[in-house]
């Protein structure tokens, strides 16, 4: 037996593992089974190059918990250990076994998949450990060495009896640790950091149910039988080339990703590149109605193929982190701050070229399938639409595939909406304005009055549909959006021959005064007189477009007021061509001019939406009235 002192800089390092180093104390499982899948794979590459020479087998990794006794197991058939690399990889905290396994085969090292480094690695074992041991025979023709640790720098090392190849790691659990010997607890990590590995990891048994022989009775019980409980899947979808793949196994994949989701994805996109960067992964889109905030099941990260974290914010531009689905790379560095990451440029080249890829995918889902591509708009067009504000490439690349929509149900792009209203809808200043409706029900008559003059009229309803329209009103030359109900049609797209006034200048001036004293000082809406067609409505409430959409932008984030809340601006659009108005006009009684005016501003209100309580309530009692 031997003993020694591990060469470390700080005496105490140990409990320094412990308190500070790791704030996850469960990541000591993902380490050690990451060591073990390196050690395998180490080996299938030595004997692939003819190095070692060793019967292979099937290679598996195997946790057991020992309640008992206290004890976590995490046996290998990999590689395995001399007491001289004991010594060499383990006692020297810094030096890294894998660093130099990767010099001394550096052009075929990406291939043997090694998994990088993650931090401390094996030492992460003291977290949760108070005693280390390590029995471990190499494949080469050495005796077995054992090793024992105490959690301080001592080490004590001695020849084992271990027969075959491979490494055993006995953690001796802590007190304070002792939810790690619960067998609950570690399939729970084993299946959050562990499901998709290389190596197929072995943890219990299960029964499985045998076929009844033939001749069995309809009571008698089918067979059973305890067999190995492999709790990964060795070689998930992302690790497979997509011309070996079907749609079927990517939905598969899908709720083996996510077991908790009932809905199918609405496509995937499948990422494979090595150059200038390693990354491979498989992003889905998700129907994406209901509560964006409630999104739990988001993008994994994996290094080959050891699960790293679900946050993915800074390696995905921040449009896709609604999508879900896993990224596996090598190239990301780990352990840094979040703006370290963002500042990274191989980080940003990712970024991007994930942006491209998913851009490049719905350009070619829209060119193969136009049909299918507008059916699935609706649960699309948020991501899309988000990408197009804040990703300068991907509003280029959109130009191909964003949809609008009309309230008929016609989906254009943006050059099809263009050419299709442009005889109609360029005003006199040889602007193109698109009118559009956020609400079909609501701004039911606004609509029919535009689609009246022969007017497309756009289904625009999206939270964020503001700031777009925003974006493109200034990315492209002489356009303008209005929503229908802000402004009366004659003035939304107002052309060179504009209608006159059947009323004089004094009439219009009396009438206007007349208005005021029915609405009084506290009125919501500003009075606006206009000569429009006499076939159109005698009173319209608009909505100033600006105002509007303003208030909208700055309840979804941004917009160009920061402070306070903006009010609503309502203006009351009197048709002064209207044989009714003419009758307000020359009414006799004050009585009976308030009571026209009150019930046509109600009707105008009514259609707009805006009346309610109070107001309704009188509205229909006097309209009960006049029916009478
Ligand atoms: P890293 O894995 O980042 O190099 P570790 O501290 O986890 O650092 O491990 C140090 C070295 O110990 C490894 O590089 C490897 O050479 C060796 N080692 C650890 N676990 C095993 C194992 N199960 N089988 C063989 N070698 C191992």
């Amino acid at each position: 037996m031997a003993t020694g002192k591990i060469n470390v800089s700080v005496d105490n390092i140990f409990p320094l593992i412990k308190k500070f180093l790791y704030s996850d104390h469960e990541i000591f499982l993902r380490e050690l089974i990451s060591n073990a899948t390196d050690a395998t794979l180490k080996l299938k590459h030595l004997v692939s190059i003819g190095e070692a020479q060793v019967e292979l087998g099937e290679p598996r990794i195997e946790v057991k918990v020992d309640t008992e006794g206290k004890k976590l197991h995490i046996v290998d058939q990999g590689i395995g250990m001399t007491e001289e690399e004991v010594r060499k990889y383990i006692n020297e905290v810094a030096f890294s076994g894998a660093e130099e396994f990767l010099d001394k085969y550096k052009d075929a090292g990406k291939d043997a998949g090694i998994i990088g480094h993650f931090g401390l690695g094996f030492y992460s074992a003291f977290m949760v450990a108070h005693k280390v041991e390590i029995i471990s025979k190499s494949y080469q023709d050495a005796p077995a060495v054992h090793w024992v640790c105490e959690g301080n720098p001592e080490f004590t090392t001695s020849e084992a009896d271990k027969a075959d190849r491979g490494t055993e790691i006995i953690l001796h659990i802590a007190e304070d640790s002792e939810e790690f010997l619960e067998e609950g607890r570690i399939r729970e990590l084993l299946m959050k950091y562990n499901k998709f590995m290389p190596v197929p990891i072995k943890f219990g048994t299960r029964t499985e149910t045998l076929p009844k022989p033939e001749g069995a009775k309809e009571e008698d019980p089918a067979p059973t039988r305890e067999v190995d409980d492999i709790i990964n899947n060795p070689s998930p979808a992302w690790t497979r080339k997509p011309t070996d793949l079907e749609d079927e196994d990517y939905r598969t994949f899908y709720r083996e990703l996510y077991p908790m989701q009932f809905e199918e994805p609405l496509f995937h996109i499948h990422l494979n590149v090595d150059y200038p960067f390693n990354l491979t992964g498989i992003l889905y889109f998700p129907k994406l109605t209901g509560d964006l905030n409630l999104q739990k099941d988001r993008i994994q990260l994996y290094q080959n193929q050891v699960f790293v974290t679900d946050n993915v914010e800074g390696i995905v531009p921040e449009f896709l982190t609604m999508l879900r689905g896993v990224i596996d790379s090598p190239d990301i560095p780990l352990n840094v701050s979040r703006s370290y990451l963002q500042a990274d440029g191989a980080v940003k080249k990712i970024s991007s070229y994930i942006t491209r890829k998913v851009a490049d995918k719905l350009t070619s889902l829209f060119k193969e399938d136009r049909e299918g591509f507008e059916q699935k708009w609706n649960d699309i067009k948020i991501v899309i639409e988000y990408g197009m504000l804040s990703e300068e490439k991907f509003f280029e690349k959109a130009e191909t595939f964003a949809l609008y929509p009309t309230v008929d149900g016609a989906y254009y792009t943006f050059e099809e909406l263009q050419e299709k209203v442009k005889a109609q809808q360029t005003d006199k200043d040889d602007r193109l304005v698109l009118l559009y409706a956020s609400d079909q029900e609501a701004q039911h008559s606004y609509i029919e009055a535009a689609r009246a003059k022969g007017y497309e009229v756009l289904l625009l309803d999206s939270p964020i549909v503001s700031h777009l329209m925003q974006k493109l009103e200034t990315s492209k030359e002489k356009i303008a959006f209005a929503r229908v109900d802000a402004d009366h049609l004659d003035k939304l797209i107002p052309k060179d021959e504009p209608q006159v006034s059947k009323l004089s200048e004094s009439e219009q001036e009396t009438l206007k005064t007349q208005m005021e004293q029915v609405l009084g000082d506290k009125s919501a809406y500003t009075v606006q007189l206009e000569a429009m067609d006499s076939e159109a409505a005698p009173f319209v409430i608009t909505e100033p477009e600006f105002m509007r959409r303003m208030k909208e932008m700055q309840q979804t984030g941004g917009g160009m007021f920061g402070i306070g809340n903006m009010p609503e601006v309502y203006n009351l659009v009197v048709n002064t061509n209207h044989p009714l108005v003419s009758e307000i006009l020359n009414t006799k009684t004050d009585k009976k001019r308030s009571r026209l005016i009150n019930q046509s501003l109600d009707l105008a209100r009514l259609s707009k939406g805006l009346l309610k309580g109070e107001d309704l309530t009188r509205f229909i009692r006097r309209s009960y009235e006049m029916v009478k």
